[in-house]
């Protein structure tokens, strides 16, 4: 016999998993299926004598969707927030104090007086800017066109770089972009103490406490569909080991392959997976039992997509006196691939001598950062979902879903989105 659900949710990241959470707290009963042994996908957390790895560096935007809706939910969020001393700007293998404001600008030698004039000024109007009018632009020709001098635009592009984590300025549409850097100097982001599998557990705890049936190492392979009325209909699904289950909606909160993966054959949802340009990212986490020098917490490179950076030295992510280091490469762009020798070398440059105090230390050469960068031509707007038009009872839900935000933000604002209609949906049949 079949089992039933009302909301069948793929994928206990933190999206899914704020899915339905909110869902089972608006009184649908909800089955979510994970594949992994783990719950929380990229927004996983290792811990290794001590020391928390990311995958990756992250940082929660305090101004955006996935603060929000945890905020809603009721997730504690700990951590700090990075101020802005001890950060450089990297340029021809050499260190600039970084402009982050009024004084370092001021003290910097990374440009020449005209050249700091320009950068205070962009800086400030793109504050001002109305993200929403730059569809169809791409940022390299929103910088092209409101930065003259190529050296002032090499700094805004790596405060672009840092904030949006696209390398490729071609590709990216100019209104997430904008929004995103406006987003991150206003509120700032936050470093989370224990790394972010600290929220993947207090959002798993709040959907459990909700009500929610969490099934883990559980491969959803199929959305079954009824496809005898003139839309399709998703009406459950079926797992690798064969069990069945009948739902009244399905939530595939993964990759878009994976959502295609799902229904073979159907063309729409294959092509929105061949025309995801997914974000990727090189990095290095190494834990230090010392920092050889501790005032040198953040290294932004500037002619090359660098990024190094002493997350705990704002959150606790090591042991009392040792230090979490995150060192990065942005692919994309031009740059398709990083050594671990090259991230090595950055750390050199940030810290050197930091070889004699590591403690621990991974290198992973490819992550998905984002599974589908907001594309030039559609912006925002033009992104696929959360409804699937034509599959009647599907949603999607991801960082390249729906028009808000990017990163964790996107993945968060498309599960608040579904929640939000499937309760309506629930309402509305009720009454
Ligand atoms: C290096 C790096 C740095 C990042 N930095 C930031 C940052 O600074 N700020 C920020 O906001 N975001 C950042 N992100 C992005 C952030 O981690 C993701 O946006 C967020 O974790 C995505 O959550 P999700 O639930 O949408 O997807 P995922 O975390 O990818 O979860 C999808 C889940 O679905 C499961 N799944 C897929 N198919 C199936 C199936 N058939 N059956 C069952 N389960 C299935 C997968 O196993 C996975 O657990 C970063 C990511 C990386 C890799």
């Amino acid at each position: 016999m079949k089992k039933t659900t009302d909301v069948a949710v793929v994928g206990g990241g933190l999206g899914g998993l704020a899915a339905a959470a909110m869902l089972a707290r608006g009184g649908r009963r909800v089955t979510l299926f994970e594949k992994s042994r783990h719950l929380g996908g990229r927004a996983h957390t290792t811990e290794v004598e001590g020391y928390h790895f990311n995958l990756g560096p992250h940082a929660l935007y305090l101004g955006g969707a996935a603060a929000r809706v945890l905020g809603r939910l009721g997730v504690p969020v700990r951590g700090r927030s990075p101020r802005g001393e001890g950060g450089f700007a990297l340029r021809r293998g050499r260190l600039h104090a970084l402009p982050a404001g009024a004084v370092s600008l001021l003290m910097t030698d990374l440009l020449g007086a005209a050249g700091k004039l320009e950068l205070g000024r962009v800086l400030t109007g793109l504050r001002r800017v109305d993200a929403a009018t730059l569809e169809g632009m791409s940022l390299r020709e929103w910088l092209d066109a409101h930065v003259s001098r190529a050296e002032v635009r090499e700094v805004v592009a790596a405060f672009f770089r840092v904030s949006t984590y696209c390398a490729d300025a071609d590709a990216l549409a100019a209104d997430a972009a904008v929004a995103q850097l406006q987003m991150a100097t206003r509120q700032g982001v936050l470093y989370v103490d224990g790394g972010w599998s600290e929220l993947v557990g207090a959002l798993a705890a709040t959907a459990r406490a909700a009500g929610v049936e969490v099934v883990t190492s559980a491969r959803v392979e199929l959305v079954e569909r009824d496809v005898g009325a003139s839309l399709p209909r998703a009406r459950g699904l079926r797992l690798a080991d064969g069990t069945e289950y009948e739902a009244g909606a399905v939530v595939v909160a993964g990759a878009p392959r994976d959502v295609a993966s799902l229904l073979p054959g159907d063309e729409v949802l294959a092509g929105w997976a061949a025309e995801a340009e997914p974000v990727k990212a090189a990095s290095l986490e190494v834990g230090l039992s010392r920092l050889p020098r501790p005032r040198a917490l953040l290294a932004l490179g500037v002619d090359r997509p660098w990024y190094a950076s002493v997350h705990s030295a704002w959150a606790r992510l090591a042991p009392e006196g040792g230090a979490m280091v995150h060192v990065a490469k942005y692919l994309g762009g031009g740059d398709a691939e990083a050594s671990e020798s090259e991230l090595e070398g950055v750390l050199d440059m940030l810290q050197p001598g930091w070889r004699e105090h590591v403690v621990t230390r991974r290198f992973l050469p490819g992550l998905t950062v984002m599974n589908a960068l907001p594309a030039k031509k559609k912006g925002l707007a033009g992104r696929p979902g959360p409804v699937v038009e034509h599959v009647r009872g599907l949603y999607v839900v991801g960082d390249w879903v729906g028009p808000e935000g990017m990163l964790a933000d996107a993945s968060l604002a498309s599960a608040e989105t579904v929640a939000r209609l499937l309760r309506g949906e629930a309402g509305a049949r009720a009454a």
